[in-house]
Formats: structure tokens, sequence, C-alpha cells
């Protein structure tokens, strides 16, 4: 027994391979197996000196036999019908209490139908999300896990100790029952694609309409990550403008083809966003802007037909580039009460009690979207719980109060310049109708009881009333 694995892991891809040097790293003894054989020797071949915690595998069975029962087997394979491959595949190697875990970026609707699949056959499964990419998976990721509160028990040691560490705390949880984890990590990927695509926008209006160049342009993106924007994505977004191409000599991004690839995540959480019937308007406009970008050639074609407007902003430098920070965060906000109020709905839809100060404290590090921010939002949902949406939450409305006058001046001078900020536009058109008390959708009431006599309420009566529109249309 004393040689035995203490976890096993399947996928030796990208994600895989760097999590399993990170459970050996740790003490952990894992067994590794690849689909692909060869990947696995080569794996531990370069394993250096963690080659002695590694036990490479070329079946199933033989990984089964190397864990200590009950087995933990974490598996991080490609999503989707690969997964119900490998699943299908250890219900004939696992016994009895043994554990699959599904640590790729599963939809959680199917995370949810493996669950009800392996319910009576004695093993136990987990959906659990991770994000950091290659290096967060190497050297400590964010983990949002979805099962039974006995399963994460069986399991806690091991993953948070290969979490990534916030000032000591790990970034790791148990957040609910099946989906919950999957759906997190989906959300955290939608607010992911919000967040990239604001930062593209003011870089968009900073290039075009500032005419400044990649190398200057860094600069002002790594000041703003000693402020209130402090986080990964916008110390990225410095370092990767200030890179030169090193074939050209150039900016590498000037030489990247501006087409934007995606794997689902932000289309999935903009799909339950709809169907849970909550607006999440910035994620959707980044959402839709990838597939805009996608259109290249349209795009082009487009441009040789109505022209291109380059009008500069003109004006005071310095307080341009305040008015772009403050939008910034405005928009971002914006975009983080959209996807926290998405999982409060799907916390109540599917009974999941999701801890949202949890939620916001395991992304403070080791994820994509970690941030200085979301240790404010850890505070405001730790102080505030019963605020309905974090705009709400009295920090929020102090931070939004200063913020929002840029964000609507940066929209309107883009829009002037012919700029596209489609994920900053519709922060703020959501913004300005979360905040008007008496809205315009009377007249929809209206129109609607006009055509098919739906009906509608009055202000001053109780009931439902229709219109002096006769038959209608
Ligand atoms: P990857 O580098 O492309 O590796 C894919 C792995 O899946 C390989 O081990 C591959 O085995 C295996 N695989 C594919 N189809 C299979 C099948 N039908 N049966 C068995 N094995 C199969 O992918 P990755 O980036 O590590 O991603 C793995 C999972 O993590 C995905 O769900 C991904 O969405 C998720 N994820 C990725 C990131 C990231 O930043 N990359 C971050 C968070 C989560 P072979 O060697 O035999 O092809």
């Amino acid at each position: 027994m004393e040689n035995k694995a203490d976890i096993g892991l399947i996928g030796l891809g990208v994600m895989g391979s760097n999590l399993a040097l990170n459970i050996a790293e740790k003490g952990h003894r894992v067994a590794v197996f690849n689909r692909t054989t060869s990947r696995t020797d080569a794996f531990y071949d370069q394993a250096g000196s963690l080659k002695d915690r590694v036990v490479p595998c070329h079946t199933i069975e033989a990984l089964a036999d190397a864990i200590r029962p009950p087995r933990p087997v974490i598996v991080m394979v490609q999503a989707g019908k690969a997964v119900d491959e490998q699943i299908a595949l250890l219900r004939g190697a696992l016994s009895r209490n043994d554990i699959i875990i599904d640590a790729g970026n599963a939809n959680f609707r199917d995370t949810m139908r493996r669950f009800a699949e392996l319910k009576d056959s004695g093993l136990t499964f987990i959906g659990m999300g991770v994000s950091g990419g290659e290096e967060g998976a190497r050297h400590g990721p964010s983990i949002m896990v979805g099962g039974t509160e006995e399963s994460w028990r069986r399991v806690e040691d091991v993953l948070t100790a290969i979490s990534a560490k916030y000032e000591g705390e790990p970034c790791a949880a148990w957040l609910g029952t099946d989906g919950a984890g999957h759906f997190v990590k989906t959300i955290h990927n939608g607010i992911e694609y919000a967040d990239m695509q604001m930062i593209a926008e003011i870089y968009g209006i900073l290039r075009d309409g500032l005419s400044l160049s990649a190398k200057e342009i860094a600069p002002v993106f790594a000041g703003w990550n000693r402020g209130r924007l402090n986080s990964y994505l916008i110390e990225i977004t410095a370092t990767v403008l200030a890179a030169d191409d090193p074939k050209t000599g150039s900016p590498v991004v000037d030489i990247i083809l501006d087409r934007a690839g995606q794997k689902g995540t932000g289309k999935w959480s903009v799909i339950e966003a709809q169907t849970l019937g909550v607006p999440a308007t910035a994620i959707e406009a980044a959402v839709a802007a990838r597939v805009l970008s996608a259109m290249k050639g349209e795009r082009m074609a487009a441009e040789a037909v109505f022209g291109r407007l380059s009008t500069q902003l003109a004006g005071d430098r310095k307080a341009l580039l305040a008015d772009l920070e403050l939008a910034l965060f405005a928009g971002k906000i914006a975009a983080y009460a959209q996807g926290f109020a998405v999982m409060d709905a799907a916390s109540k839809e599917f009974g999941w009690n999701l801890p949202m100060p949890t939620i916001a404290k395991i992304w403070r590090a080791g994820c994509i979207i970690r941030s200085q921010f979301l240790g404010r939002i850890a505070e405001a949902f730790d102080s505030a719980d019963t605020a309905t949406n974090l705009l709400m939450a009295p920090a929020f409305v102090e931070m939004m109060k200063e913020a929002h006058p840029s964000l609507r001046r940066i929209v309107a001078r883009a829009a002037e310049a012919g700029l596209p900020v489609p994920a900053l536009s519709s922060a703020l058109a959501y913004f300005d109708s979360y905040r008007q008390g008496r809205g315009t959708s009377n007249l929809i009431q209206a129109q609607r009881d006009f055509f098919g006599a739906h009906g509608f309420e009055r202000l001053d009566a109780e009931g439902a009333f229709h219109g002096p529109w006769g038959s209608g249309g």
C-alpha cells in the first residue's frame, strides 16, 4: 500500500500535465494516464525531480490499480464527449466510493446529467471548475467545486494544497451540489469575456482616437495597474502591448490578426443569463463582439462601403486618460454586478445556496479575473448579504457615483468618433436603465395590449386593464 498513489489524473494536455506536477510538488503521489500513451511517457520523462511522485500508467485499469482506495481521479480532458468516454471507462475500472472529478470546462447541464447518471453507481462525482490557465494549473489555480459536501471533505486537503493562496487563504471552495462549481466557472469566464472586451475597447480609443502606439499605450495600462484597476488582466495587457515580434521587430499586437477565438463558456453564460431572465448585457456584448471580430471579411467589405470615421479625440490628454481609467472601472462594476446577479438567480433556481462572498474570495488569486477589486466585492457581500445587486451595496454605490460620469463621457465621445465600444456602452445602458425609477415600458405594455390584448397594470389601481383602442390590430 505504501507506494500507491494518493490520486489519479487523466488527460496530460496543457492543464492536466501542469496540475499533475502541482499535485506532485505538494507532496502527493499522482498516477497519470493519457489517451495517447506517448504523451504519458514524455510527461514522465520531463517530470524532473518530481518523477518519484508520478506513476505513469498506460491503461485505465493500471491507473485504478496504482491508486490507494477510495480513489480520487481527476479527469482533465477536452469538455464534452471525451469526458463521457472517460467516465464510461472509469466505471469499469473503479470501485465503490471512488471519486471521479471532472476538472474541465464542462457545461454545468452536462455535469448535472452526469451526476444523475452516476447516482446509483456507487461512485461519487464532482464537477470542478479550474481557472488560471497553464501557469495557474502549475502553481495554484482557483478551484470551484460542485458536489456533495461529504465528497468535498474527502478531497479538500489535496485541492486546497494545490490551489492559489490569497494572503494565505486557499482559493478553493465547495460551492454547492451537482453543477454549482461548473456554473460558477462558466460565469467567471463570462465576466472574463466582458473584462477583456472592455479593456480592448479602451485600447481601441487610445490607438485609434488618440493615435498612440502600442509602446505608448503599454505604460498607460501599467500605470492603471497600480491603481483601482489593479488586476492580472490589466497587468498582462501592459506586458503584451510592450512586447516586440522577433520576426519583424514591431509590436507583436500590431501583427496579430483581429479575429478572436472562443470555446463556448462566454456563450453559455449568456444563454443561462437569458434563460434565468437576468440582464447580462456587458457579457452579451462581449460575446457578440468576438463573433463580429471573426467576420473579418465582411468587416473589411463594410469599411470599404461605409468608410471609416477617424475623428481624433481632442482636449486635455491627462483628463481624458483619467476618464478612460474611471470609465473602465465603471464598466467593470456593471459587468461584475451582472455576473453575480446571474449566479444569484441560478443559485435560487437550482437550490445551490451559492456563497457569494466565498466566490469573490476564491477569485482573488489564481484565476484569470483575479484582482484587488474582488476583495471589495467580497467585503460588500460579507457586510450586505441582502443587497439584491452589487450596484446597491453601499461601497459600490459610492464607487459608481464617482465613476459613471466618466463612462458616460467616454461612451459619448467614442460614439461621435465612430469608435466601437459595445461592452462599455452596454454597461452604461444597463446602469442607466437600472437606476431609472420610471422607465418607458409603459409604452411597450400599451403596444402589447393594442395588438395582442395582453392587458396592462395601472399606476393608480390594482388589477389588469385594457386600453381604449377597440379591437386593436
Ligand atoms: P489540451 O491541451 O488540448 O489537452 C486535451 C486533453 O484531452 C489531452 O490530454 C487529450 O488527449 C485529451 N482528450 C481529448 N479528447 C479525448 C478523448 N476523446 N478521449 C480521451 N482523452 C481526450 O486541453 P487543455 O487546455 O489542457 O484543457 C483541458 C480541459 O481544461 C478543457 O475542458 C478545457 O476547457 C479546460 N480548461 C482549460 C484552460 C486553459 O487555459 N487551457 C483553463 C481552464 C480549463 P490526447 O493527448 O490523447 O489527445
